[in-house]
């Protein structure tokens, strides 16, 4: 595991679901007024939040869900 994904899944909510992730992820999209994706994150056993702009900005790809 790489350290920055650790400090993602320390600094992030974890959702156990897509159902869950995917109703956060329309929550959040309306109040922010900007496009969230999710992925898989094998380190936590859960799905994460992140903003298409921030994953680009930092420079790493991160793993779709399925
Ligand atoms: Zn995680």
């Amino acid at each position: 595991m790489s350290k920055i994904e650790w400090r993602q899944c320390k600094r992030k909510n974890r959702y156990r679901d897509m159902h869950a992730v995917n109703q956060y992820k329309k929550m959040c999209e309306r109040s922010r007024g900007k496009k969230l994706d999710f992925y898989w994150c094998d380190i936590c056993n859960g799905y994460h939040l992140t903003s298409l702009e921030a994953t680009e900005a930092n420079g790493y790809k991160l793993r779709m869900a399925d």
